[in-house]
């Protein structure tokens, strides 16, 4: 009985996976080589298949299977798998039908209102469905149900584990200690020069070089590939089937050869869950910050090292247009690793990006708890950016209405990023400790660097938890002390203060 129950359990995860990775196939198509007529047509045909994987979730079989199967099941995998779709049953079930059917259509309406209202800097168009929004939400964190805050509900989505008591433990320090390296690195007196990178450099040759670097850092063209998009992002469709995507700036290579790196990482991360975990919802990254970690880990703590231009910038000028021949290493490795507080999340550098999410942080919070509404966000976006950043937008559009998540519904995702910066300086220093990474680097040897992520992070997938990965790495929790000694004597070096 139990055996044939649990055929049935994996015949449903099956199918499950299966719809799943045509919806991830063709939301890879429509944001890279999709005619535009079809699009329309494609979106129908997304809705449908989701709601095929939303119904399979829910189903009656899936509950008897969850039932049945629980307490009973050994194989450590379909154990997890299980815990896996009770969360999921439960999480849904606790939404009524109708509202969850009213809060999709809501969603997709609200993310082509955003996108208008961004083009118009017109926040008051749009925030009738962000109010719209944030309702729904408060509304599905209180049937969820939380200890103490009830924005910890929508945490749970994007980083299992992680709780508001951490967080306002954890980033005022971080943000106390970026706040004063800011100060110390404006009045520096060594200030890198940004125009030195400035130079027409061709398309084709920024994508070999991306792909060369690819290659290096390990990722495997045999099980993915390179096409280029309006907005990057890498989508792991099975462990076999892993793609990137970058976009080219040829007056500024930062944005492809940086980009591509940091898909690459993600991409790895993919490319190594273990393969007894396909077909399950466990072949994925385990939160949105350790995937964030592996990313990041690759783009900055590798790529924008010293030690990686030391054998790489020889490789970078073979590519690169005569512009860049008499650049000295040093002015090229400290203008690619320029602070510069900038209105824009997605433009910030290393130093200032975990302020930017420390003000959305705490926005969202504040809307969730209800402790602000709506309207007062385009006056408290500038006041936190003046108070954290320096800089005050002028418009809307280069401040609250920038991002795209809050109008798909995503509150609690923020978060997830500045964790990514605080594992990977913990994965980073804990690496250090048993190999000898910087001399990798140096050898241009990355393999020893994807293995032991690989074994100590990739090849788990959902089967550990967030905080888990972190305690068994490094032997402890989260520790935001590790980015801060990081950062500062990485910039310490570059601006010498
Ligand atoms: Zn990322």
């Amino acid at each position: 009985m139990t055996q044939q129950k649990l055929d049935q359990f994996k015949t449903l995860l099956k199918e499950q996976a299966s719809y799943g990775e045509a919806i991830g196939l063709m939301g890879w198509d429509m944001r890279t080589k999709a005619p535009k007529k079809g699009m329309g047509h494609r979106a129908e045909v997304l809705g449908v298949l989701s709601q095929k994987v939303h119904e399979i979730q829910t189903s009656d079989e899936m509950k008897s299977c969850i039932d049945e199967l629980k307490g009973k099941v050994e194989d450590p995998v379909m154990k997890r798998a299980l815990e896996e779709a009770e969360e999921t049953y439960e999480k849904t079930a606790k939404i009524p039908v109708d509202e969850y059917r009213e809060y999709v259509t809501l969603q997709s309406q609200a993310e082509s209102m955003w996108e208008e209202a961004k083009d118009n800097d017109d926040f008051d168009s749009f925030r009738p469905y962000l109010e719209k929004l944030v309702e729904y939400n408060r509304k599905f964190a209180d049937y969820w149900g939380y200890e103490n805050h009830r924005y910890d509900a929508l945490l749970h989505n994007f980083e299992p584990g992680v709780t508001v008591e951490v967080l306002d433990q954890v980033f005022p320090k971080v943000r106390e200690a970026l706040t004063s390296l800011l100060d110390k690195i404006k009045n520096a007196p060594k200030q890198p020069d940004p125009s030195v990178l400035e130079g027409h450099f061709p398309k084709d040759k920024q994508e070999q070089f991306s792909a060369e670097i690819l290659k290096r850092m390990g990722y495997d063209f045999q099980a993915g590939r390179l096409d280029e998009t309006v907005h990057p992002f890498a989508i792991g469709l099975n462990t076999n089937d892993v793609r990137v995507t970058t976009k080219y700036d040829e007056t500024d290579f930062r944005t492809a050869i940086f980009g591509t790196i940091h898909e690459g990482g993600h991409a790895l991360y993919e490319q190594n869950i273990d393969e007894n975990l396909s077909f399950t919802p466990l072949a994925d990254g385990t939160s949105m910050g350790i995937h964030e970690s592996q990313s990041l880990f690759w783009e900055n703590f590798i790529a924008r090292t010293e030690a990686f231009w030391q054998t790489h910038y020889e490789l970078f000028k073979s590519y690169a247009p005569d512009s860049f021949k008499d650049l000295p290493l040093d002015d090229f490795y400290r203008a690619i690793n320029e602070v510069k507080p900038s209105f824009i999340r997605i433009e910030a550098d290393e130093l200032t990006y975990c302020l930017h999410i420390m003000v959305r942080y705490e926005l969202e919070k504040a809307l969730i708890g209800g402790e602000i509404e709506v309207k007062d966000l385009p006056r408290l976006w500038n006041e936190k950016m003046k108070d954290y950043l320096g800089v005050e937008p002028e418009t809307n559009r280069e401040g609250v209405l920038q991002d795209i998540h809050w109008s798909g519904g995503a509150f609690g995702y923020f978060p997830s990023y500045a964790l990514g910066y605080m594992y990977a300086a913990q994965f980073s220093k804990k690496m250090q400790e048993s190999m000898a990474v910087e001399s990798h680097i140096q050898n241009g040897d990355f393999q020893p660097i994807k293995e032991w992520l690989t074994e100590h992070v990739h090849q788990y997938g959902k089967m550990k938890k967030p905080l888990e990965i972190v305690n068994d790495v490094t032997g402890e929790g989260l520790n935001p002390d590790y980015i801060v000694d990081y950062l500062t004597e990485k910039y310490q070096k570059i601006y010498q203060f």
